[in-house]
C-alpha cells in the first residue's frame, strides 16, 4: 500500500519559480506601491467626488464577487443560482484579482480541511504561540504565503466539481482578460463621465488598482486577523474568530468562527448585531427566484454549536489551544472528507 502523503503536500502540486514570482509582483509588491502611491496622490491632489464613486462601485463589485461568488458559491455551494447570476458572480469575484477562481476555491477548501494546523496553506500559527512567532504568522497567513509556498493547492484533487462545469472552464481560461476589464472598466467609466482622456486614467488609478489593492488587504484579513483575534463563541478544531471591523469590510466574511463551524451555510453573521451584508444578497436573490436551495442556518444546530463552544471571547495572548470537535455534537463540513 502507497504511504499516505503528509499534510503539508497532500493534494498539491509544486509551483514554478516563475510563477512564484509572478504571485511576488501581482499580489505583494504592486499592491504595495499603490496603496504607497494612493497616499501620496490623496496628499498631492485629493481624490474627486467622480473617482471616489467609481472606486466605491468597483469595491462593492470586487467584495461581493469574492464573498458571495468566489467564496459562498463556488467554493462551499452554500446555495444554488440560475446559470447567469452564477457567471456574473464569479466574473465580479475575478474582477477582484485574487486568481482565477478554481485555484482560489482550491486553496479555500484546502484551508477549511486543515485550519491552523499543518497543511494549511495560511495559518498565522505557522511558527508557534509566542509573540515573534505570531507576527511572523500573521505577515505569513496575510500574503508571505503567496511567495513562500513551494506548493499549491491541485485543482484536480480539491474542485473537480468546478472543473467539470464549462462556463467555470470558460472564465479560467478568460482570466487575462478579466484582469484587464478590471482596469478598463472603471476607467472607461471615468472617461465617459468627463468626457477626458484625464478622468480615463485617475479612474484607472483610484477605480483599478488602489481599489484593487485595498480589496486584496481586506480579503486577506480574514487568513491573518480573523484567525488570531476576535471571539470564538463557536467550538471549533481552529482559532478561526469573529473580528467586526473585518466583517464591516468584507461585507459578513469576518464573522469566521461561525463560517468555521458551519462552513456551507450562506449567512455568516448569526449572532445577535452582527451584520452580514453578502446574507442580505444573497436573500435578495432568493426572494427574486434567482438563487434557491440556500443552506440558512438552522437554530437547533446553531444552539447546539453555541452550547459547546467557549461561550466566552479570547483575544490573542490568552488564546486557547485548537479544541477537538466535542463528541455527538454534528458537524458537518464537506471540504473535510
Ligand atoms: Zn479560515
Ligand atoms: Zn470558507
Amino acid at each position: 500500500m502507497p504511504a499516505r502523503p503528509e499534510p503539508e503536500t497532500a493534494g498539491t502540486v509544486a509551483i514554478s519559480s516563475g510563477r512564484r514570482t509572478a504571485y511576488l509582483v501581482v499580489l505583494v509588491v504592486l499592491p504595495l506601491l499603490a496603496l504607497a502611491a494612493a497616499v501620496g496622490a490623496a496628499w498631492g491632489w485629493g481624490i474627486g467626488p467622480r473617482d471616489v464613486v467609481i472606486a466605491g462601485v468597483m469595491y462593492v463589485i470586487s467584495i461581493f464577487g469574492i464573498s458571495v461568488g468566489y467564496h459562498r458559491l463556488l467554493t462551499h455551494r452554500s446555495f444554488k443560482c440560475r446559470r447567469p447570476l452564477r457567471v456574473g458572480l464569479a466574473l465580479a469575484g475575478g474582477l477582484a484579482l485574487q486568481g482565477p477562481v478554481t485555484l482560489w476555491a482550491a486553496e479555500h477548501r484546502r484551508h477549511h480541511k486543515y485550519a491552523d494546523r499543518p497543511g494549511d496553506p495560511h495559518s498565522p500559527w505557522a511558527y508557534g504561540e509566542d509573540w515573534p512567532a505570531l507576527l511572523r504568522g500573521l505577515a505569513h497567513a496575510h500574503v508571505g504565503w503567496f511567495y513562500t509556498a513551494r506548493r499549491r493547492s491541485s485543482r484536480r484533487h480539491w474542485v473537480p466539481d468546478l472543473l467539470a462545469d464549462p462556463d467555470i472552464r470558460r472564465l479560467d481560461a478568460a482570466y487575462p482578460a478579466i484582469m484587464a476589464l478590471s482596469f478598463l472598466l472603471p476607467a472607461t467609466a471615468g472617461g465617459l463621465w468627463s468626457m477626458s482622456w484625464a478622468g480615463f486614467w485617475t479612474a484607472m488609478f483610484w477605480g483599478g488598482l488602489v481599489r484593487y489593492a485595498v480589496v486584496h488587504h481586506v480579503t486577506w484579513s480574514v487568513n491573518s486577523i480573523a484567525h488570531t483575534f476576535g471571539n470564538r463563541e463557536f467550538g471549533t478544531r481552529d482559532r478561526s474568530g469573529n473580528v467586526r471591523w473585518v466583517a464591516m469590510l468584507t461585507f459578513g466574511e469576518g464573522w469566521h468562527n461561525w463560517h468555521h463551524a458551519e462552513p456551507t451555510c450562506a449567512r455568516h453573521g448569526v449572532l445577535k448585531g452582527q451584520l452580514d451584508a453578502s446574507a442580505g444578497l444573497i436573500r435578495c436573490f432568493e426572494r427574486a427566484g434567482w438563487a434557491y436551495e440556500v443552506h440558512w442556518p438552522d437554530s437547533r444546530r446553531l444552539a447546539a454549536r453555541l452550547a459547546a463552544g467557549l461561550g466566552a471571547g479570547p483575544d490573542a495572548g490568552q488564546v486557547p489551544p485548537p479544541r477537538s470537535v466535542p463528541q455527538g455534537v454534528p458537524r458537518r463540513a464537506p471540504d473535510d472528507a
